[in-house]
This record gives structure tokens, sequence and C-alpha cells, in this order.
């Protein structure tokens, strides 16, 4: 698919629902598409449970950079129980050993954007070779990086379609959902986690602003899979 051909789908999808964003994609790119779950935010599992209820065999992977919190690896054992799935861990190709001999200790605190970059962007990089297309839960409300979200768009990081059927939904309009049809969602967020990433880079958020307790104390708002 061309860049203009992609911009004109976008348009025609641009009002379409989220169902139906997904119908279009698995049916044009069947077989080489693959669906995102970081099981660290309330999109992610709207998009599963959407996702399921279209197409069950449809990969759906989660990048496991080895400093997850247990909840997330406990909901995401959950989430494979309830409905009946296995979703693929993506793992870098750098272990943490490798990467504290390679860097020092804990690089997160001196260099954030390095340590997202060896542990999720080139992880996810590798990943998605072979692939035409993936879909992702991201909305344009959560982060200025975000806000020019399409529906459909050429992702440039990874040099593959990217699908966000959510890209219009409100934060309201997700946990409407998954209260609704009682949908799984991560322990953390009970306890005042809006987004939860990496253990030592995710605190409780700030009233009002979901992504606040990203990365506490640098500028930084992305881990650079949906921009910087
Ligand atoms: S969120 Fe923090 S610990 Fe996780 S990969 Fe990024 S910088 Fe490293």
């Amino acid at each position: 698919m061309t860049i203009d051909e992609i911009a004109g789908i976008a348009d025609e999808l641009e009002t379409a629902s989220s169902t139906e964003i997904l119908r279009w994609a698995l049916a044009r790119f069947s077989g080489s598409i693959v669906a995102a779950c970081s099981f660290g935010g309330p999109s992610g599992m709207v998009l599963l449970d959407q996702m399921v209820a279209l197409d069950r065999s449809i990969p759906i992977f989660y990048i496991d950079t080895g400093l997850l919190h247990a909840e997330t690896h406990e909901h995401c054992r959950r989430v494979a129980e309830h409905y009946k799935i296995a979703p693929l861990v993506v793992c870098a190709a750098v272990s943490l050993a490798e990467q504290n001999e390679r860097y020092g200790d804990r690089l997160w605190e001196r260099d954030p954007d390095r340590c997202c970059e060896i542990r999720k962007v080139d992880a996810q990089r590798n990943f998605l070779v072979g692939y035409r297309a993936w879909i992702s839960g991201i909305r344009r409300d959560q982060t200025p990086a975000r806000a020019r979200a399409r529906v459909i768009e050429w992702d440039e990081a990874f040099d593959i379609v990217k699908i966000n059927p959510l890209a219009r939904w409100s934060d309201q309009e997700i946990w409407g959902y998954i209260q609704e049809r009682n949908v799984p969602y991560n322990a953390l967020h009970d306890r005042g986690y809006a987004s939860i990433g990496c253990v030592p880079c995710t605190k409780p958020s700030v009233a009002g602003d979901p992504r606040s307790g990203r990365w506490p104390g640098h500028l930084k708002t992305e881990c650079g899979i949906h921009g910087r």
C-alpha cells in the first residue's frame, strides 16, 4: 500500500467504529497482522476484548522488559485464562545483566530513552519483521505525540502499517466499556496507577493526568514505540 492509499483509507474510516476498523484491518492484512496489548493500560484491554470477539486466532503480543510489575504478569495470566488465548512474549535481545554490564546499573535513571530503546523499541522492531500491519490501543487524548494518530497510518518507526481502532475514544468511554462488559484490568489501576509501565519508571498518577506517573522526574512521556 502506498502512503496516499493509507491516508485515503484513514479518511474513509475516520468515523467508523473500532470494530469496523478492526474488521477492515483483519481482512486486508489477513495472516500478516498482529495486535499489541501491554497489560498495563485499560485501552489495551478494550482492544483485546474486541479483537478476540472477532478472531481469536490473531496473535497478541506484549513486551516483557524484565522489569514489569508482578501485578502485570498476574493480569496477563488471568486474561489468557479468561479469553483462552496465549499472548506472545517479546523480550529484548539484550538481557538486563548485559545491559548493566554495558551501560552500568539502573540505566533508566540516567538515560531512560536509551533503556526504552533497548528493552522496548528494538525488541518490538525485531518482533514485527515479517508482519505487514500491527494493531495498537493508543488514543489521541493520551499524549501530545498521540494526538495526531490516524485510525490507519504508516508507522515509520517500524516500516509497517499501524492500526489505531481506539484513536478517537476517551478515557471515560474506555472505562465505561470495561465496566459494562466486565473486562479484566490490571489490579494496579485500583491503587492509583492510571498507566503502567516498568516498576522503576511508574508511580501512581496525579488525578486528572493519567500519564503523570510515567517516568516521574523526567520530561519523557513516551517510550518511543508511539513517537516521542
Ligand atoms: S520504562 Fe523505564 S525501565 Fe522500562 S524500558 Fe523504559 S526506561 Fe527502561
